[in-house]
């Protein structure tokens, strides 16, 4: 399996294919498009017959292998079957079997349809994050080794990014990860979980400023192109493709749990952002799955909707982006869009480009076929499948409190913002699933505005904010961080 950029030209796609262990460890193309594969492997009907039975853990290899046919079957199949295990995504609810990894449970069997909500966020940061950055964990200790080198992870997080990624690399051979915070301004149980790791390749560097700056530590230094390469560093961001891959794994998982024969068709909806996790089912859906809709679920910042609405793709300004109740999905664009946007214009890498080219001089494209506008290519977007809403912080609240009422169990405000839209999007006969991308314990302020009680904490998260933390205090300033990561990678 080849793969190609979204911006490369075909003389250059045929000069340079890359495997999938070429690519796992980058991020952005040398183009400065987002890799895909060539084409899409299909999945036939009998194949997925038998995957109706099969553990998580061996559908996730059977997936997987048709994207990385580089690594040999035997390795893969130990790596998917060390990192899906009920002992890591163990924080399944009372009456959910930790054992299916993503647990289904039917919320309502009525006269608008089904509505399903698949647990993702099991695992130990309690955000569907871990589904894909546990694998990419293990990927990455197996490609290191093969090669004996090493990576030093630097990034910048608000919060679910930054702890998915520590709790993939942590105690892993070769891996270092220095993680930028902004100091004092994640919540108490976000900092707690992060700070209270103890192994000796996690760094938390507590920035004294807000999270701009942090991602602008993170540009400088890794703009250094010299200090970059002698320090090893990488990314672990939205656009590694493998972090992609792995979450087309649940979009099967949901569609076999929720159906007894291919002929059913069932739709998704995302609680979306950066349209990483919503690209993975569109490339489930390319592969053959029988998806029927796509809903992207949007908070107040809602490019994604107003793209799905319109045609226009519109990048927000600094101080156009809103900090919500669903903080996971404020964003001003969506990093992951040119993936989907090369499929919708016939994978087209010179007309991709020149859109996206269009996004850094112009904030944005139109394709609605307007008078004036970039192209008509929205007209297809029905096609794929996809569809969209938006929801608030008044939404939100209200969602969570229906949800405790009619169903007996409390959701956090990303899952809230998609059981929200995706009631505007049932279809009788048409199971809808939405995907659950955090537990409530996670933005438990809300739970609280919401509720007036307290989210329940998953067991052994009763008393984290007493562990000891450990992490630094820096100023944003480059020149020491650069001194902090040499010091500590010894390179
Ligand atoms: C990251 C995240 C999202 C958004 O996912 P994208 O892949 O960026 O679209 C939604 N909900 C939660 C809880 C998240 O952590």
């Amino acid at each position: 399996m080849h793969y190609v950029s979204t911006r490369a030209t075909s003389a250059s796609a045929a000069r340079n294919p890359e495997n999938f262990c070429d690519i796992l460890l980058g991020g952005l193309a040398p183009d400065g498009g987002l890799y895909l594969p060539a084409e899409y492997p299909q999945v036939t009907s009998a194949e997925l017959d038998a995957w109706r039975t099969l553990s998580y853990a061996d559908l996730a290899f059977e997936i997987l292998r048709k994207f990385a046919t580089d690594i040999p079957d035997a390795d893969l199949k130990a790596i998917t079957t060390r990192t899906y295990t009920p002992a890591v995504y163990c924080n399944a609810r009372a009456g959910e079997s930790a054992a299916e990894i993503t647990p289904l449970r039917v919320l309502e069997d009525g006269r608008n349809g089904k509505l399903i909500l698949q647990a993702l966020s099991n695992g130990p940061t309690l955000a569907f994050k871990d589904m894909a950055m546990q694998l990419l964990g293990n990927l990455f200790e197996y490609a290191l080794a093969k090669n004996s080198d090493e990576l030093n992870i630097f990034g910048a997080t608000s919060g679910d990014t930054g702890s998915a990624a520590e709790y993939a690399m942590r105690g892993k051979k070769g891996v270092r990860v220095f993680m930028l915070s902004p100091h004092g301004r994640m919540s108490a149980f976000q900092t707690a979980q992060m700070f209270s790791l103890q192994d000796p390749n996690i760094f938390n560097i507590a920035v004294k400023g807000n999270f701009d700056d942090c991602q602008d530590l993170v540009k400088a230094v890794s703009n250094d192109l010299t200090f970059k390469a002698r320090q090893k560093i990488g990314t672990v961001n939205s656009i590694n493709w493998a972090r992609v891959v792995a979450q087309v794994v649940y979009y099967f998982r949901g569609y076999l749990a929720a159906t007894t024969s291919n002929d059913q068709k069932v739709s998704f909806t995302v609680p979306s952002g950066n349209f990483g996790n919503i690209c993975a089912g569109h490339i489930a859906r390319m592969m053959g799955l029988p998806i029927d809709k796509l809903v992207a679920a949007t908070n107040e910042n809602d490019v994604l909707d107003e793209f799905f609405r319109t045609g226009v793709y519109r990048v927000r300004k600094a101080a156009e982006t809103f900090h919500t109740s669903s903080p996971s999905m404020d964003i001003s664009k969506a990093s992951n869009f040119e993936r989907f946007v090369y499929d919708l214009v016939g994978r087209d890498a010179e007309r991709t480009h020149a859109l996206f080219r269009k996004v850094d001089t112009h904030g944005g494209f139109d394709l609605s076929g307007k008078p004036g506008s970039d192209g008509d290519e929205f007209k297809q977007v029905a096609r794929f499948g996809f569809a969209s809403g938006r929801s608030t912080h008044n939404d939100r609240l209200d969602t969570i409190r229906d949800v405790a009422d009619d169903y007996d169990i409390t959701i956090d405000t990303h899952t809230a913002d998609g059981i929200k839209v995706a009631r505007e999007h049932m279809a009788p006969r048409v199971p809808m699933i939405v995907l659950e991308t955090a537990l409530a314990a996670k933005f438990n302020e809300t739970i609280l505005e919401a509720l007036g009680t307290d989210a329940e904490r998953p067991a052994g998260f009763d008393d984290i904010e007493a562990l000891p933390q450990r992490y630094v205090v820096m100023p944003a300033d480059v020149a020491q961080m650069k001194a902090y990561i040499a010091d500590h990678t010894g390179l």
